[in-house]
């Protein structure tokens, strides 16, 4: 059984995929979709001994050692060609960090037709590494759990580049478009707490103009 979070994220998996799975931990997502069938063949990767293991363990309890491969390995690193990754995902980490593996595995990434990412912050960075990179965003969730809010971004590579305005870039622009009720929650959620911010340093009067009127910019795009 899955997290919403999680559940989402395997939504945008498709049938038959060959996925990869990097920062796996448990492994939850592969065997979930590997035991309902969904997908034909996974990589989960892991940097990390403790989480790899358990990876390692989840994959063998569940009799599934032959469609999922578990790697201990930094990143992308763990996919080789011969894997023939369709999909990758990458879940639950922040978005530098997201970033940062898809900049360094860019040469991993050839014959992947769709990215399923889901950052926890830093989800602008993101989506201007993907703009640079001609991907195109081609759909975005945002769903809250457990007091938290998680955005999920599916990209796939695009032959034309795609321009995004700042203000897509930070807000996104599915989400956008569609305003729903959790997307309206996180962002009154960080007007209200930016405000709390500038209503303090002016008091304090110790940050330059500028930077407040810049912070009172970025805080216009959300009220
Ligand atoms: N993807 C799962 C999810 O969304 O529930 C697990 C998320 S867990 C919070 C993040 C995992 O990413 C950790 O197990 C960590 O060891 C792993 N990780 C961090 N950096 C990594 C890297 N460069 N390569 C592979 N795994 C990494």
């Amino acid at each position: 059984h899955l997290s919403k979070r999680l559940a989402t994220v395997a939504s945008y998996v498709p049938a038959g995929a060959r996925m990869a799975d990097i920062g796996s931990d448990h492994a939850y997502l592969p065997a979930a979709l590997a035991l309902t069938k969904k997908i034909s063949y996974a990589v989960a990767g892991e940097v990390v001994r403790g989480p790899y293991e358990n990876a390692v363990n989840e994959i063998k309890g569940h009799g599934l050692t032959d469609v999922i491969q578990p790697r201990l390995a930094d990143g992308l690193d763990a996919i080789t060609a011969a894997d023939r990754i369709d999909t990758v995902v990458i879940a639950g980490m922040g978005g530098t960090l997201i970033t940062e593996i898809l900049e360094r595995g860019k040469a991993r990434l050839a014959g992947v037709s769709r990215l399923v990412l889901q950052p926890n912050v830093g989800e602008a960075r993101l989506r201007r590494w993907l703009m640079a990179n001609r991907y195109q965003i081609v759909a975005e969730q945002i769903v809250g759990e457990d007091d938290h809010i998680y955005e999920i971004i599916i990209a796939e590579p695009s032959l034309v580049p795609f321009r995004y305005s700042d203000y897509e870039l930070m807000f996104g622009p599915h989400l956008l478009e569609k305003k729903g009720p959790v997307f309206v929650a996180k962002w009154q959620d960080f007007a209200k707490r930016e405000r709390g911010v500038i209503a303090q340093i002016e008091r304090a009067q110790q940050v330059p103009v500028a930077r407040i009127t810049e912070m009172k910019q970025k805080l216009a795009l959300v009220a």
